[in-house]
């Protein structure tokens, strides 16, 4: 008789507990996983996939206007939300099934419910105990939002995701990837789009360059962009409309006010506390480089943990824990060189440093810089600028931040991450043929760095 019902109970069915219990269990592990929601997490059912299929379906507007410069004659056009929606909401439940299926086919137990840790070796999940060896915690995160009056007429990502209809006017609170990435979703689709940033631009941490660009492209596509403001409260209004009332005394309205003001661990009620695992006061689970807690046998991964909260780190580091525990073979995730990229319009990608950073860290730094108007653009028209721009060490020579805004961004920066990762230097980058004609070329051909200090590099 085994000693306990499983070698591993996985609570959350996201990304990264699918991918460390469908591991474990390929390696021969007996493993259930606890999901109170739909397989797939955040990312698959109310974050990355969503989104990006409504930034597709949104870009569509520049597109119509952008084929007339290359000879197309686009008849009347129209949009429908409600067939937009019902179109993603059918690929979440393939990708739904796709995922249970994986799990399934691997040998993994679904155990339908939420999960409340008992002690350090039990589950209770509907009214049942199930034990384990390992219990692993990737319930992830959840959005946050300030307690501010009238807070609850808020929407989040989550809502935004399935509105029954496009507002006409719309606030966005918040600066990060999630606030940038609806406005320009919104804007595109023709809402009134104002977004209010408490600091003094959007998306804190990234390059400066990179995000006065993107705030200026932004705001040229007409998002109204309110930079050091804050909302003191939100008023529902005779008409269904809200009403804000901002830092000082000004007002604005609008028929829906969403917040993407961060997300929160979501480990209230898992019994964390109860069974000794330590959490910081905001309540991410504290883990070592084994993604181990407090508790021997608990571990956590993923946006619960509060280290780089992206999808492709929480399924490595999902990854790393099922290699060490089940095949063998011990891997710790490697945080260096993580790109991301965020999708609004135009999009931003960034790998490494930003230029505040580097000019912190390295004795000296070399940046290279170039704006310029894509060739798609010579002919639509369209007055959109591409900003690209790498960090270098200067005495080693090495490349230690890349940064675009614009086309294809995300898709251009995966390469150099490996770049990166492999230690290119300038001079290497300088060797590389570029590929003709591409925006990409740019990031091999860039000779002259700015002159140095740069006076915009204050972050
Ligand atoms: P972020 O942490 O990226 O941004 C939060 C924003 O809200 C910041 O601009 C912050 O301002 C602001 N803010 C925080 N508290 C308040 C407040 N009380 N009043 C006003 N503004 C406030 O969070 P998001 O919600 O955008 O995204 C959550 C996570 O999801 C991110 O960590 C990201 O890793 C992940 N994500 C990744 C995506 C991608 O990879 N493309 C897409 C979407 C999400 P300040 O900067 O001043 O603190």
């Amino acid at each position: 008789m085994a000693q306990y019902d499983y070698d591993l109970i996985t609570i959350g069915a996201g990304s990264g507990g699918v991918r460390a219990s469908r591991l474990a269990s390929s390696y021969g592990a007996r493993v259930a996983i606890v999901e109170e929601s739909r397989v797939g997490g955040t990312c698959v059912i109310r974050g990355c996939v969503p989104k990006k299929l409504l930034v597709y379906g949104s870009h569509f507007a520049e597109d119509f206007e952008d084929a007339a410069g290359f000879g197309w004659t686009v008849g009347e056009t129209s949009f429908d939300w409600a067939k937009l929606i019902e179109a993603k909401n059918t690929e979440l439940n393939r990708l739904e099934g796709i995922y249970q299926r994986i799990l399934r086919d691997n040998g993994v137990t679904i155990l339908e419910g939420r999960g409340r840790l008992v002690d350090a070796h039990s589950v209770e999940v509907a009214g049942r105990i199930y034990t384990a060896e390992r219990i692993l915690i990737a319930v992830g995160g959840w959005p946050n939002l300030p307690q501010i009056p009238g807070i609850e007429h808020a929407i989040t990502s989550n809502e935004a995701l399935d509105l029954p209809s496009l507002p006409k006017r719309i606030v966005i609170v918040g600066g990060g990837y999630i606030a940038v990435e609806f406005a320009g979703i919104f804007n595109s689709l023709g809402s009134q789009v104002t977004q209010v940033v408490r600091g003094d631009t959007i998306l804190r941490g990234f390059d400066q360059d990179a995000r006065s660009t993107l705030a200026e492209e932004m705001m040229k596509k007409g998002v109204n962009i309110l930079s050091e403001t804050t909302v003191r409260s939100i008023e529902k209004c005779p008409d269904g409309s809200y009403s804000l009332r901002l830092g000082g005394e000004e007002e604005i309205t609008a028929d829906l006010v969403m917040y993407a003001t961060g997300r929160a661990p979501k480990t209230a009620g898992l019994g964390l506390e109860e069974v000794g695992v330590k959490m910081t006061a905001a309540g991410a689970v504290i883990v070592d480089e084994e993604s181990r807690t407090s508790v021997e046998s608990i571990f956590a991964v993923g946006d619960v943990t509060d280290r780089v909260n992206l999808t492709p780190v929480a399924i490595n580091e999902g990854r790393c824990f099922a290699e060490t525990f089940y095949n063998n073979n011990p891997m710790r995730m490697d945080y260096a060189y993580i790109p991301s990229a965020v999708f609004s319009q135009p999009p931003l990608a960034s790998v490494g440093l930003t230029e505040a950073a580097a000019r912190k860290q390295c004795e000296a730094v070399e940046i290279y810089l170039s704006r310029f108007k894509p060739m798609r653009n010579t002919l639509s028209g369209r007055d959109e600028r591409t900003m690209m721009k790498l960090v270098v060490d200067k005495p080693s020579n090495r490349v230690v931040g890349v940064h675009m805004v614009g086309p294809d961004a995300a898709e251009i920066m995966q390469g150099f991450a490996v770049a990166l990762k492999c230690g290119a230097t300038k001079k290497q980058f300088d060797s590389t043929v570029g590929i003709h004609p591409s925006a990409a070329e740019e990031f091999v051909t860039m000779r002259d760095p700015v002159p140095d200090p740069c006076p915009e590099c204050e972050e």
